[in-house]
C-alpha cells in the first residue's frame, strides 16, 4: 500500500480565530478521521491557538506558514521556532510569496531549516521557478538551485525529514495547474540533486509535495504520481468542500494503491 499521503493546507493571510474555529469544526464533520492521508493547516499564526483548541483529540494537524530566522529575542513582528515547538508539527519555509514580495533569501531560509529541525518541527521547503525561468528553460537549474542552498546547513538525518514542496510559481493561484508529467519530472529532478549530494537512501526516504491550483477535480492525477507524497493546497484550503473533497480523494488514493 502507497504511504499516506500528506494534505497541507496553506490559508496564507485569511481567516480570523473565530473564522478558523467554525471551519475546523465543519471540516473535521465533513472529513472524520481520515484514516490513509494525512492532514494539516497551517493558518496564520493569530489562528493558530484557536486552532489548536478547535483540533484537539483530532487527527488533523496544525503547521505554521514561516518562522523566524533567528532563536527568541529581539526581533519585532517575529515568531521563532522555539515558540512554535510542541504548538504545530509542521513549518513551510521559502514560500515564494515570501521570496517574491518579503525578499526572503535562500542564506535565511537554510537557517530557517536549521532552526525547525533543532526544535523537532518538520519544515516543508518550498521551491519553484517563475514563469520567466520556465519560458527561458531554466525551472529546473533555478529550484535546484534553491534546493541545494535550503538545505545546506543541514545534516543527512535531517535532509531526510525535510519536506520538499515543488511550486512553480506560475501555477500558484493562476489556476494553472502544471502538467502531472512535468512534476514528475521535476521531482524525480530534485530527488536526484539529494541523492548526488546525500546519498541514494537519503533521497529515497524524502517525501515531496505537489503546490499550484490544486483542486478537487485535478488531485488525482498528482497523487497517482510515483514521486509525490501529498499536495499543497493555497486558494482551495479556504473551500470547505473543495478541501474536503480533496482529502476525500487522497484517502481513496492511498487506500487503493
Ligand atoms: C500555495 O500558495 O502554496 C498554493 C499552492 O496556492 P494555490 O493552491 O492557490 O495555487
Amino acid at each position: 500500500m502507497k504511504k499516506k499521503s500528506l494534505i497541507i493546507g496553506n490559508w496564507k493571510m485569511n481567516l480570523t480565530p473565530a473564522e478558523a474555529t467554525s471551519y475546523l469544526i465543519k471540516l473535521q464533520k465533513k472529513i472524520g478521521e481520515p484514516t490513509s492521508a494525512q492532514v494539516v493547516i497551517c493558518p496564520g499564526f493569530l489562528s493558530i491557538t484557536a486552532a489548536e483548541r478547535a483540533l484537539k483529540g483530532t487527527k488533523i494537524e496544525l503547521g505554521a506558514q514561516n518562522v523566524a530566522s533567528q532563536e527568541p529575542g529581539a526581533l519585532t513582528g517575529e515568531i521563532a521556532a522555539k515558540q512554535l515547538e510542541g504548538l504545530v508539527r509542521y513549518v513551510i519555509v521559502g514560500h515564494s510569496e515570501r521570496r517574491i514580495h518579503l525578499g526572503e533569501r535562500d542564506r535565511e531560509i537554510a537557517t530557517k531549516l536549521a532552526l525547525c529541525h533543532l526544535h523537532h518541527l518538520t519544515p516543508i521547503l518550498a521551491v519553484g521557478e517563475t514563469l520567466h525561468d520556465y519560458e527561458e528553460r531554466l525551472a529546473a537549474r533555478v529550484v535546484n538551485s534553491q534546493l541545494t542552498a535550503g538545505l545546506r546547513d543541514l545534516d543527512a538525518e535531517e535532509v531526510e525529514k525535510t519536506i520538499i514542496a515543488y511550486e512553480p510559481v506560475w501555477a500558484i493561484g493562476t489556476g494553472k495547474a502544471c502538467s502531472p508529467r512535468y512534476v514528475s519530472q521535476m521531482i524525480a529532478g530534485l530527488r536526484s540533486v539529494i541523492s548526488a549530494l546525500y546519498g541514494e537512501e537519503v533521497a529515497a526516504k524524502v517525501k515531496f509535495l505537489y503546490g499550484g491550483s490544486i483542486n478537487s477535480l485535478n488531485a488525482e492525477a498528482y497523487l497517482d504520481l510515483e514521486g509525490c507524497g501529498g499536495l499543497l493546497v493555497g486558494h482551495e484550503s479556504l473551500e470547505l468542500d473543495e478541501f474536503a473533497g480533496i482529502v476525500k480523494v487522497a484517502e481513496r488514493e492511498t487506500a487503493e494503491a
